[in-house]
């Protein structure tokens, strides 16, 4: 009971974060067709009352075994929701669903998760890993490419011993002509994650790189990087960074993001429009009758599952973002923050019993 008393203000939160965000969502979510919207107004509603029961359960949780019940519930229900979005910890996880995009004709893109290393020995770990995986991509006969994190790779340590750590991987993906891209993180690092993208154009032509529309600096890195040959995947950046760097409203974001893509189109080369945004995609359709440009789109794993099938069916070419590995929190926190519906779900799902 005194363990709930210091609990219960923080609890009663739940109430107005439910509401807030059941409203965002369904605002969001305009262009869904009706079923859908209906099916979403019934969960909504329903996640609303469980989330709002919180506190009660809370009241009703009598010694320190209740509340760990309860916490166990909570990360479970984490849990479970990274599965959403995470293939499994295992590279025989990121295989199995690699294959199974495959056979439904998207490419794979796949990722060891884990980022911001600051000790050698995961660094090496996290080369290995990677160097295993393509070979192991080669053996299994998997159509696509590797995605790696720059800080995964020792980053913080030194952009020199960064790249040393990415050559073997570049090495193996260069002996069956597979991509590596660079995905791209917060702003201290883009500089150096540029840098090494240069560095590893110099020995292999598919080399590509994450630019992010929110930041005020993409227009300039995109020229260079097009100079440069890089293969450019264009997202709106999942970071939140300060006004000086970074626009701040979704309605900036998504007309830099519009302009970009013009870019894309009359100059680059196979570039990659990663977004889950219906106004985004139908703009891509648009200017892809214009110029006649290879390009992939590129989606996360668990996020738009019938939108791939449909463009799919349109034959066009779609890339899935596979990540793999037990580090999956970060990764998770970002997804959860795109999609707040997510944390309704998990809410429901550890308040609910
Ligand atoms: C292949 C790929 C690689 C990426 N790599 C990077 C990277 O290296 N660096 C980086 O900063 N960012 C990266 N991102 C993330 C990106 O920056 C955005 O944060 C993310 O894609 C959401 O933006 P959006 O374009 O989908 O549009 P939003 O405006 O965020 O979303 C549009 C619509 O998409 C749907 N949607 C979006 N997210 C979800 C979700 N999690 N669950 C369910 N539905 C959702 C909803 O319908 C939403 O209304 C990557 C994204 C993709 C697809």
């Amino acid at each position: 009971m005194i363990i709930a008393n210091y609990i219960r203000p923080w609890a009663k939160g739940w109430g107005t974060f439910a509401g807030f965000f059941s409203r965002d969502d369904l605002g969001e979510r305009r262009q869904i067709d009706m079923a859908e919207t209906v099916d979403r107004t019934r969960n909504t509603t329903e996640m609303r009352r469980s989330a709002m029961d919180f506190p009660r359960r809370l009241d009703r949780a009598r010694n320190l075994s209740d509340l760990a019940e309860i916490g166990k519930r909570a990360v479970e229900a984490a849990m479970g929701r990274s599965h959403q979005w995470v293939a499994g910890d295992t590279m025989e996880d990121a295989l199995h669903v690699a294959r199974e995009v495959n056979a439904r004709g998207l490419d794979a893109l796949i990722n060891h998760l884990g980022e911001h290393h600051r000790d050698k020995a995961p660094v090496e770990a996290t080369s290995q890993e990677y160097v295993r995986l393509l070979a192991a991509m080669r053996s299994n006969g998997i159509r696509g490419g590797v995605s790696l994190k720059p800080t995964q790779f020792g980053l913080l340590l030194g952009r020199e011993y960064a790249l040393s750590q990415i050559l073997p991987v570049l090495d193996e993906a260069k002996k069956d002509g597979r991509t590596v891209w660079l995905d791209m993180e917060s702003v201290p690092t883009t500089d150096d994650a540029i840098w090494i993208c240069e560095r590893l154009l110099e020995r292999h032509d598919q080399v590509g790189i994450c630019l992010q529309a929110n930041l005020k600096r993409t227009s300039g890195d995109l020229e260079r990087l097009l100079r440069a040959g890089a293969r450019i995947r264009l997202v709106k950046g999942a970071y939140k960074e300060s006004p000086d760097v970074a626009l701040q409203s979704r309605a900036e974001i998504d007309r830099a993001y519009l302009a970009h893509l013009e870019t894309l189109f009359t100059r680059a080369r196979d570039f990659a429009v990663a977004t889950h945004d219906d106004r985004m995609v139908a703009r891509t359709l648009e200017l892809a009758k214009a110029h006649p440009t290879p390009f992939d789109f590129a989606m996360l794993q668990g996020v738009r599952d019938p939108l791939e099938r449909e463009l799919i069916g349109k034959g066009q070419r779609v890339e899935k973002y596979i990540s793999y590995g037990p580090k999956w929190l970060p990764y998770f926190s970002r997804r959860l923050r795109e999609w707040p519906r997510d944390i309704l779900v998990m809410v429901r799902s550890f308040v609910g019993g």
